[in-house]
């Protein structure tokens, strides 16, 4: 059976996010064709405002609701202890643990060569600029343990050898391969409490 176009039409933007296959996607339409308007409209006012009202945190590059996120802008964290992330959805992770006092760095990517994102591409300057500072005494790298993650660590290992920051590597209680995000939140408070110093 063929559907209206508005079905259709909607039925094609859940099948693209990720893991929605059309069936899922089927059901999330006719679930949203029962609500009343009121819903509708906060739903599409929310996915219409999502990328306006988003700011990106001057310090540390993770989304936020203002120029600095909730984390950098606290006086409780460890400003001294940095860990740092591929993305947000990694930080939120991490946080979720509850462990972690120190402050975060999104990179936003790994360097990944074969689809020619180099170290050029990553938010490395203001991580370069903060070490620099001298507020820094340890990195943390948690980054995911795949070719990109371990690309990405040794290359920012490389870039502090030189410089008075302590550079640790989240224990490898991640089995290979997994993604930090899906990770439960034992098995990443073990990882940051084991950290291996690289130096
Ligand atoms: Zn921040």
């Amino acid at each position: 059976m063929h559907y209206p176009l508005s079905i259709k039409k909607l039925v094609e933007q859940f099948s693209k996010l990720p893991t929605v296959g059309p069936r899922t996607a089927e059901r999330y339409v006719f679930f949203l064709l029962k609500q009343n308007s009121a819903y509708l409209n906060e739903f599409s006012e929310a996915v219409k405002n999502l990328k306006s009202d988003i700011k990106i945190c001057k310090d540390c590059g993770a989304v936020a609701d203002k120029e600095n996120c909730e984390i950098c802008a606290s006086p409780d964290r460890d400003h001294t202890l940095v860990c740092v992330v591929s993305n947000t959805r990694d930080m939120v992770s991490i946080e979720d643990t509850r462990e972690f006092k120190g402050v975060y760095h999104v990179l936003g990517g790994l360097i990944d060569h074969i689809n020619d994102l180099g170290p050029d591409k990553l938010n490395l300057k203001s991580l370069i600029e903060k070490v620099g500072s001298g507020k820094v005494k340890e990195i943390i790298l948690a980054l995911n343990p795949n070719i990109e993650g371990e690309t990405t660590s040794m290359y920012i290992q490389k870039l502090f050898v030189d410089k008075d920051v302590s550079v640790s590597r989240i224990a490898r209680g991640l089995p290979t391969g997994s993604d930090i995000e899906y990770a439960d939140s034992m098995t990443i408070s073990n990882a940051l409490k084991y950290r291996n110093k690289l130096k």
